[in-house]
């Protein structure tokens, strides 16, 4: 057997052009009928590796998979592509699984999913059966469940090593995404693995932009970075159950299509709502890390991380579900040293000392993550091991420029407000007293001090930033403790008596770069045409009860929606196009995409498409014009009201007032355009009152039913 057939099957079967990574290697060394270990990142591809040999091979595939949830899709997904496979777990009924064992007996199928414990029931009864059937392949998933090092240890996965001893001359392949040496060494041994291969790919994702931001407005901001991705699909991380819950809430409150997962809910609530995430009928689901390994849908486009994760493994693995179709996505971390703080409790290891030291480690590196001002993945890539040579150019650092400036004189102020209020108080505290604040929680001692509003001309937000650079530089220290106060160092003497000049860290963002769906290809796609295939999916994948990718992944329809192929010929060109989907499915789009062309006199442009991509970035924007903050604001300048972009936009109005405020700042938008002068005075004054930080909804109490979350949002973005 040769490689040739397993290229052909890629592109016939599953209608791809070449292998990725390591999968031709791996496929070879199944032919070879050797063993090997695949680590490969999350989308990178490992089904494949054991598919593609199934399908060369004479007898059955056995694929022992943790994830039940997930069985499902996978089976239909490759019944899809027409090949002949079927899973058995413990959520079907006995008839069904008798129907299944009969499918296998009678040498019909090609691959079989399996639960371990479905796999070790009632003693050896499956692996006897097994010895009268056909196997020519074991595939194990998530393979570092066998090790207790690993993050999701599963005690099942250790009866798996009585695979070898029974059929030593079948060849097994174990898949993981998790990097790890001593898991690694795990696997090999767990599983009896002698003759074997390697294949580790790098973990690298390059088509996953890394943004880390400072954790203050977090819901306003949230909301701002939401309002351009209405029709995106993405994942939101929190910490608790009750925030993940609130959160949902509010967001379904602005219209968003969002919902909750967290291990208080119940099975079937749990179930149904992810069930809604894979089917696209729900965009957003807000999560705590419950929400884990079961989500295999190809289209996430950004993964939101509200609260910090406890280590970069968890970090890397969850933002890793954002864009396994390949195509551009991202992954925004909220951040703050509070957060780093109030995780360490959980960093608590009972009675094990060292191995909450490995714990504490861990969360310290994330916060330096956090904090961090070089290229997010070069550090990420080190942290596994593997060196990047230059900088990526796709992270929030790589797109800003650090400039210092002689900030001495700020720094004097800073240390002094610590010096005169007795290094007694947080951050937060200090930056009130320093602006000058009315809080009722500024003592009113304080409040005749020197140093009381003599920063009032630096932003709070300011203030934080310069704040920790001096903690960074040594000029101040932060208390451990559950109130960490800022204190006075050795260094700050000096500052404090003038001898010492100061430089801090001056951020100036660049253009933003970013964009969320960015077209895999050189060219442009017709992005009406793209809903247009969306659509059309989603009647398909109604009508035959699959998730919408399991019809045509987002990076085939874009695709589409780019080289407007008008024939079956060109269609078949289309990456993730195979014969199969080709009869099933091939007419409907074709339909779609030449009534598309013959309204708008275009033509096929199926020759633009080489088979080998040089895969460049390119944004909606710069092929489009302009970003939606800005068209609103077109706009409004051009004197639509609020409501009519809104209609005209078919956005909320809530929406298109954030867009706006954006530009108060800016000086775009004046206040007044956006809130009558007569309220401005009393929403400052309830947000005085309220104290709530950047909090809306307290104010809104307040003021009452006069007063809309636009208009409080406004005034709250001039203070
Ligand atoms: P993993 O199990 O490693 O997380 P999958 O096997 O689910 O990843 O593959 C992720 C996506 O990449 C799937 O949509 C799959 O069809 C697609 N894919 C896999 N191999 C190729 C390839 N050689 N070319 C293009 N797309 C591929
Ligand atoms: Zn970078």
């Amino acid at each position: 057997m040769n490689i040739a057939k397993a290229q052909e099957i890629l592109k016939h079967q599953f209608g791809y052009d070449s292998f990725r990574m390591n999968q031709q290697q791996a496929i070879e060394c199944i032919l070879n009928k050797k063993d090997c270990v695949v680590l490969m990142p999350t989308g990178g591809g490992k089904s494949l590796c054991y598919q593609i040999p199934a399908l060369l091979g004479d007898g059955l595939t056995l694929v022992v998979s943790p994830l039940i949830a997930l069985m499902k899709d996978q089976v239909d997904a490759l019944v899809n592509n027409g090949v002949a496979a079927a899973f058995l777990n413990s959520t079907q009924s006995s008839r069904k699984q008798v129907e299944v064992f009969q499918r296998v007996k009678s040498g019909e199928l090609k691959i079989l999913y399996v639960a371990p414990e479905r796999l070790l029931q009632s003693g050896d009864q499956f692996i006897d059966f097994l010895k009268n059937v056909n196997v020519s392949l074991f595939a194990i998933d998530e393979a570092h469940c066998i090790s207790s090092w690993g993050h999701d240890f599963r005690p099942e996965y250790m009866q798996l090593a009585k695979l070898k001893h029974h059929f030593p001359e079948v060849p097994l392949i174990a898949l993981t995404a998790t990097a790890d040496k001593l898991v690694r060494r795990d696997i090999i041994e767990r599983l009896r693995l002698k003759d074997y291969d390697l294949f580790v790919s790098s973990f690298n994702r390059p088509n996953i932009y890394y943004t880390v931001e400072p954790k203050r407005n977090t819901y306003e901001r949230l909301l701002q970075y939401l309002a351009g991705k209405r029709d995106e699909s993405g994942i939101i991380y929190c910490l608790s159950r009750n925030s993940a819950e609130n959160l949902a809430e509010n967001l379904r409150d602005e219209g968003y299509n969002a919902l909750a997962y967290h291990a208080g809910l119940s099975k079937e609530e749990r179930d149904k709502n992810q069930e809604l995430f894979l089917k696209d009928e729900a965009k957003i689901v807000v999560a705590t890390i419950a929400f884990g390994m079961g989500i295999d849908k190809s289209n996430v486009r950004f993964v939101v991380h509200f609260d910090l994760p406890k280590n970069i493994e968890s970090y890397y693995q969850e933002t890793g579900r954002a864009g396994r179709d390949g195509l551009n996505s991202e992954a925004l971390l909220f951040f703050s040293w509070g957060d780093v703080q109030k995780l360490k409790g959980f960093a608590e290891v009972d009675g094990n000392r060292s191995q909450t030291e490995i714990m504490l480690k861990k969360l310290n590196l994330m916060g330096e993550f956090g904090d961090l001002k070089t290229c997010r993945r070069k550090f990420l890539l080190k942290y596994f091991d593997e060196e990047l040579t230059e900088d990526c150019g796709q992270c929030d650092n790589c797109n800003t420029t650090f400039e210092k400036f002689d900030g001495t004189i700020i720094a004097q102020k800073a240390l002094s407000a610590v010096a005169r209020t007795g290094q007694r108080f947080g951050l937060s505290y200090l930056v009130d007293f320093l602006r000058g604040s009315q809080a009722k929680t500024i003592r009113d001692e304080h409040k005749n001090l020197k140093t009381y509003g003599v920063g009032s001309d630096v932003s709070k937000n300011s203030w934080f930033d310069y704040f920790k650079d001096l903690i960074q530089q040594g000029y101040l220290a932060q208390k451990d403790g559950q109130f960490p106060t800022i204190v006075l160092t050795e260094k700050s003497e000096a500052v404090l008596l003038g001898r010492e000049t100061v430089e801090l860290f001056k951020v100036v963002e660049k253009e933003d770069k970013k964009s969320s769906l960015v077209s895999d290809t050189t060219h442009p796609y017709f992005e009406d045409l793209f809903a247009d295939l969306k659509r059309a999916r989603t009647t398909i994948a109604k009508a035959e009860h699959v998730p919408p990718y399991v019809v045509f992944s987002d990076a085939t329809l874009l695709e589409m929606a780019t080289f407007l192929p008008l024939t079956k010929e060109e269609m078949r060109k289309i990456s993730g196009v195979g014969d199969l989907k080709l009869d099933k499915y091939g007419w409907d789009f074709l339909t779609e995409i030449r009534s598309y062309c013959e309204v708008n006199n275009l033509d096929s442009r199926i020759n633009l498409k080489s088979v080998k991509r040089e895969r460049k970035v390119r944004t909606k924007r710069d092929e489009f014009g302009k970003d939606t903050n800005r068209i609103s604001l077109d706009m409004f300048q051009a004197g639509l009201s609020i409501d009519e972009i809104a209609e005209a936009r078919e956005l909320a109005r809530g929406t298109i007032e954030i867009h706006l405020i954006k530009f108060i700042n800016t000086g775009e938008v004046r206040l007044e355009d956006l809130v009558q002068a007569s309220k401005v005075e009393p929403i400052k004054q309830a947000i005085a009152r309220t104290n709530s930080g950047m909090a809306i909804a307290p104010v809104k109490e307040v003021l009452g039913e006069n007063y809309t979350y636009g208009e409080i949002r406004a005034v709250m973005a001039t203070i």
